[in-house]
């Protein structure tokens, strides 16, 4: 048994009862991750998304957790007030079974980083039904040794899986010698 150690777990909750479909959260994640900040806007590089049925006026916010070099074996199917819907349709996984969370020009995973050090994520902001809310919560867990990749070791990561190591090595000897 490892020892227990107290830490700060970084939630947003998420209360689907508020939520209408706006695409806010989309809008505020995508602009405030551009380069430069703010210089531009689309929900196609949004790290949260959100998953919509309007005819059952169905809103379902994912933030993008963590990338994955595959899809899983085993797939469930929800039925929700009768509505079928796939265990994919709600995950948060950067996977490569879809589109989603992919940079649509680069192809590179768009994790959700919960804004860095900003005070609270930007999508919960400027969601104005108030249906995110962010929380900061302490909890006491065992120690375990945890790997976390920063986003270029993700974007590395992907490459990897999409190219292979030659191919990325050798694009990049090309570049650095074009200087
Ligand atoms: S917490 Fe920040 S990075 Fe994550 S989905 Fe919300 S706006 Fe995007
Ligand atoms: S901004 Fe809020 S209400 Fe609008 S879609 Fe996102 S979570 Fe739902």
């Amino acid at each position: 048994m490892g020892e227990k150690v107290k830490k700060i777990v970084r939630t947003i909750r998420v209360d689907l009862d508020k939520c209408n479909g706006c695409r806010g959260c989309e809008m505020a994640c995508s602009a405030y991750h551009a380069t430069p900040k703010y210089s531009a806007m689309n929900p196609a590089r949004s790290r949260i998304r959100v998953v919509m049925d309007q005819f059952n006026d169905e809103y379902v916010p994912i933030r993008a957790t963590d990338y994955a070099k595959a899809g899983c074996d085993g797939r469930r199917v929800y039925t929700i007030k009768g509505k079928q819907y796939s265990e994919c349709s709600f995950c948060g996984t950067i996977c490569p079974t879809r589109e989603m969370f992919f940079d649509p020009d680069s192809g590179l995973p768009l994790q959700c980083d919960l804004c860095g050090d900003e005070k609270e994520p930007m999508c919960v902001q400027f969601c104005p039904q108030g249906c995110l809310t962010f929380e900061e919560v302490e909890v006491e867990e065992e120690e375990k040794e945890e790997v976390k990749m920063d986003e270029m070791e993700i974007g590395m990561r992907a490459l990897l899986d999409k190219f292979g190591a030659q191919k990325i090595a050798d694009t990049f000897n090309r570049l650095s010698q074009k200087g």
